[in-house]
């Protein structure tokens, strides 16, 4: 068997299409422009060219962008300062502190500060504990994208056998809240879990989110599941000094001898970040202005007839 590639650049496009969408919609019926603030302190490259991404994914969607770079030496206290500033600002509704931030600050205390109906990171304390009791919230736009993902093979969750490797509190454990909210049976694995390839061989939607290059093996998938790699490691290229790739946590070539679809990496789960950082900032907007929240959950029809 050959798995269908699930194509991550398409479905994030789609995305992308039906967001700027609806905020041509919200500005057009309603005059809401929704505005998504990004903070960037210091200069790490790699965070440079993330923060550029989503200003100009934000602007080519209809949005407001609004960029703030600070020093790397800037005070806790000043940056919590801005936070609130932006908290109060009626045109921004959505506020991304671009991670990692310097030692001296505590990550968590930024992220606390930030209000939950504008974290469109769904970081926040109080977005995980709504997910976790089944209430509107804004989710973690990673695991959103898995969603959508998984959804272009399995237009319904309900009664998959679905294990997530991985816990983390941006992946793993979101990524399992969202999971049993569409009915899924969910297994999340970690690093004390016994017999994973067992375990894992038993699921019909396997998402590995682990952080080791090609850690899941051929044998470890059930013939026909679908597999949605969400690790991103950086690697050498043997034998070409100063290259180097992206490998996800799934040895894609032989996983996808047995799989019924399965994401590339890089061309999966990475493009689909942005696009639902996008939606969370239209859904904020609504959510802030008391207007009907859109559903961008579901990927179109079209997404999901391609083979
Ligand atoms: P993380 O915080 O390091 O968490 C890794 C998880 O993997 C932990 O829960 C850990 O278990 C588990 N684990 C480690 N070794 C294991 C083993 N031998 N067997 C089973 N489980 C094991 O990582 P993360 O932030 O969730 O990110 C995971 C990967 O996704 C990384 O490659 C990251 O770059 C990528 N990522 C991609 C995107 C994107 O595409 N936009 C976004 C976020 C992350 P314990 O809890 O027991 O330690």
């Amino acid at each position: 068997m050959t798995a269908r590639i699930i194509d991550g650049k398409t479905i994030a496009a789609e995305l992308r299409g039906r967001v700027a969408d609806a905020a041509h919609r919200l500005a057009r019926d309603r005059a809401l422009v929704p505005g998504l603030a990004v903070v960037l302190v210091g200069s790490n490259p790699a965070s440079e060219v993330y923060v550029g991404s989503k200003t100009k994914a934000t602007v080519g969607s209809g949005m407001r962008s609004f960029d703030h770079r600070l020093p790397a030496t800037v005070g806790e206290a000043d940056l919590l300062t801005l936070v609130g500033r932006l908290n109060r600002d009626p045109v921004v509704h959505g506020i991304l502190v671009q991670l990692p931030l310097p030692a001296h600050i505590d990550s968590q205390k930024i992220l606390a500060a930030i209000d939950p109906a504008k974290d469109v990171d769904g970081f926040h304390p109080v977005n995980l504990g709504r997910l976790a009791a089944g209430l509107p919230a804004l989710a973690p736009c990673t695991p959103l994208g898995c969603i959508i993902l998984a959804k272009t093979v399995h237009p319904s969750l309900e009664g998959l056998d679905a294990i997530i490797i991985g816990r983390s509190n941006i992946v793993g454990k979101p990524l399992a809240l969202l999971m049993l909210g569409e009915n899924a049976t969910v297994t999340v694995a970690h690093s004390k879990t016994e017999n994973l390839p067992e375990v894992c061989a038993r699921a019909d939607l396997v998402i590995a989110a682990v952080g080791r290059p090609e850690f899941v093996r051929k044998s470890w998938i059930k013939p026909g599941a679908t597999v949605i790699d969400v690790g991103i490691t950086r690697l050498p290229v043997p034998g070409e000094p100063g290259k180097s790739k992206l490998v996800g946590d799934v040895a894609f070539a032989e996983a996808a001898e047995v799989a019924g679809a399965i994401t590339p990496v890089p061309g999966g789960v990475g493009p689909m970040t942005i696009s639902c950082l996008l939606a969370n900032t239209v859904r904020a907007a609504c959510m802030q202005a008391g207007f009907p929240i859109p559903d961008f959950s579901k990927p179109s029809s079209d997404e999901r007839s391609r083979d």
